[in-house]
């Protein structure tokens, strides 16, 4: 028997655009927690914000040329490809499907893990998967009780815990904080602004060639 795989890392999110406070504290988790991979999983029911509206497959798009080039890092599809809501528990258990007993390891923003306790059959998500947190800038990790006592159960505190088995672990990760968000890039992007720096040149060229995130009636102002 060879050695046990790694742990898979699912980061889902709207991707709206993917930006570098996704991608760094990605790669610090693939790296601290020992993932063998991490798989960005654009949802497929954007939550658009704004004209010009941007594609589904533009986000996914966009992912693919952010990780370009990083070993470990890989886009994935499937919410794209499944019609309906792009529910998180559905997408880990068809992952679990796949991947047999390999640990499963979903990562979350400390903000979007505040909200866990709205999400479809929330409580069955430690089922397939553990859970790591982001620790992010401006959110404080005040939990509601019924999170908290959730978390009180199934928090651990190294990441070897969770090569260990397969699913049901929560460990809250620190890392570098970046305060970037899609909402700014998309605010940015509407007033005509640069939003160089805040995202990978290969995803701001692809913008900027199609005016994407642009108001319609400024298709001419810089974006680079
Ligand atoms: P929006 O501003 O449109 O709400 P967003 O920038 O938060 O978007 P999402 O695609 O919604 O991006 O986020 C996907 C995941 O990445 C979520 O778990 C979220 O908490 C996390 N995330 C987003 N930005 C950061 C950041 N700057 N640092 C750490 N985690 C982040």
């Amino acid at each position: 028997m060879g050695p046990a795989p790694r742990p898979v890392g699912v980061l889902g999110g709207t991707f709206d655009p993917v930006h570098y406070g996704h991608l760094r504290p990605a790669l610090e988790l693939l790296e601290t927690l020992g993932l063998g991979e991490v798989r960005f999983v654009p949802c497929r029911v954007p939550a658009h914000r704004g004209a010009p509206s941007v594609t589904a497959e533009q986000r996914l798009e966009l992912v693919r040329l952010a990780i370009i080039g990083q070993p470990g890092f890989v886009v994935d599809d499937r919410e794209l490809r499944r019609p309906g809501p792009s529910y998180m528990v559905d997408t880990l258990a068809s992952l679990r499907q796949e991947l047999g007993d390999t640990p499963l390891c979903l990562i979350l923003g400390s903000d979007a893990f505040q909200t866990l306790m709205t999400w479809h059959r929330w409580q069955a998500l430690t089922d397939f998967a553990h859970i790591a947190v982001m620790q992010r800038p401006g959110a404080s990790l005040v939990l509601p009780s019924a999170l908290e006592a959730f978390v009180a159960t199934r928090r651990v505190d190294k990441a070897r815990l969770l090569h260990e088995r397969p699913a049901g672990s929560i460990l809250l990760q620190p890392v570098t904080q970046l305060a970037i968000s899609a909402t700014q890039i998309r605010g940015l992007l509407a007033r005509g602004q640069s939003v160089r720096y805040l995202l990978p040149d290969p995803v701001l060229a692809y913008l900027h060639d199609r005016a994407l995130y642009r108001p319609s009636d400024s298709p001419n102002i810089a974006t680079s």
